[in-house]
């Protein structure tokens, strides 16, 4: 949310050390690497005409249960406190709001789990300088419209803009359009699990209808081909109407397979569709597991996140995630840092030592599977990319 200041230091780190000639460059080759912080070397050189924008992403940030009731012993800041900075950092900042915040409502028949904040938790994204909550996800409306609706209103009175949801399809569908530093960044986002009915007693979908309150459906339940699907379809059809107003597109889609390390086929198929369609970006969480992250033309796809806030301190897998950090710019992401991210009791932090080499080489193995392939630099991996994406 802030002007960083870091990319200027970065970037006059990465001038100088061009200047005094101890860097081969390439100046067309863009670089993205996984490591713990940004390595200054890896910076590409026509940033300094075009202009950039810094994009923090995270995946599932969920308020309620166990992460609320430490926010009640240690406050609203508790969860994201060693985090907050960093992600403050960013021109813009992005997460998965996984949980409703308000008071109202009651719970959905069927769902089995319900999630509801209490509205000051709001306080703890104001403070980490989120810009852009994705409110599509299978959680949205644990308590039915009126927690959906209240949510919504906390976040518009704290300046955060909701994407993926509304009080009608058509506002769910609506993309948030940022402008940073003379760039247009474009957010979508939807869910799976969309059209499910929970409760027969109660038939109520998480997704919107022309006059119904919800989310906007990423694909259809058990979908196995996106080119019949109708909610890709529609997803398509928003992103291309997107495409021509803004200079970069980003979607978020919560989706795929729980505690599954590996995307499905048919997630890579309507990556593959979106990319093509113009998309930039694709910000994938729900799972509860990391993913690796997978290149194709222009666009760059992180199929999941993981957990950010939460409360599934079960395992170490659902402990663990990652914190995107990009750099958009007329072409699309130009470059792309992962940071290794572990949650302990309930609050994110930065992982360091023996935890950040193992999400680093699990992150880094992931990828290698969907062909994204990493070399080691001082023992952290770092990927180099042949060619800079180019925007069509
Ligand atoms: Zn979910």
């Amino acid at each position: 949310m802030k002007r960083n200041f870091l990319w200027d230091a970065i970037i006059i780190t990465s001038l100088t050390a061009l200047l005094v000639g101890g860097v081969a460059w390439p100046l067309q080759q863009a670089t993205w690497g996984i490591e713990n912080k940004l390595d200054t070397t890896e910076v590409t050189g026509n940033q300094f005409d075009a202009p950039t924008v810094t994009l923090a992403a995270v995946g599932d940030i969920m308020l309620s249960r166990k992460v609320g009731r430490f926010i009640d012993q240690n406050g609203t800041d508790y969860p994201l406190r060693e985090v907050a900075g960093k992600l403050a950092q960013a021109d813009i900042t992005f997460g998965n709001l996984e949980s409703p915040i308000g008071t109202g409502g009651s719970r959905l028949p069927g769902k089995g789990i319900w999630f509801r904040a209490e509205p000051r938790t709001v306080s703890s994204l104001v403070y980490s300088g989120f810009d852009v909550v994705s409110v599509a996800n299978n959680h949205a409306l644990d308590y039915n419209s009126e927690a959906f609706l209240e949510t919504l209103s906390n976040l518009k009175d704290n300046k955060i803009h909701s994407v993926g949801g509304g009080e009608n399809i058509a506002e769910a569908r609506e993309p948030v359009i940022i402008e940073k530093n003379g760039l247009k960044i474009g957010f979508l986002a939807y869910s799976e699990m969309a059209d499910i009915i929970w409760s027969f007693q109660y038939p109520r979908r998480l997704m919107a209808t022309e006059d119904e309150a919800g989310i906007a459906p990423a694909a259809a339940t058990g979908i196995t081909d996106v080119d019949s699907d109708p909610y890709v379809q529609t997803v398509l059809k928003d992103v291309e109407d997107l495409v021509p107003k803004v200079d970069v597109v980003i979607v978020s889609l919560h989706w795929g397979q729980e505690y599954n390390y590996e995307p499905l086929d048919y997630q890579r198929q309507f990556a593959y569709r979106l990319i093509d369609a113009g998309v930039d970006l694709i910000v994938g969480h729900h799972p509860h597991t990391l993913q690796g992250l997978e290149r194709y033309k222009q666009g760059l796809i992180a199929y999941s996140l993981g957990n950010f806030i939460f409360d599934q301190s079960f395992s170490q897998q659902t402990s663990e995630g990652l914190m995107l950090e990009a750099i958009l710019s007329p072409v699309g992401v130009k470059t792309a840092t992962i940071s290794p991210i572990f949650i302990k009791d309930a609050q994110a932090q930065v992982a360091e030592g023996e935890t950040a080499n193992r999400i680093n080489g699990i992150t880094a193995r992931l990828s290698q599977e969907l062909g994204l392939d990493f070399g080691w630099q001082s023992a952290r991996p770092v990927l180099s990319l042949k060619d800079e994406g180019v925007k069509i």
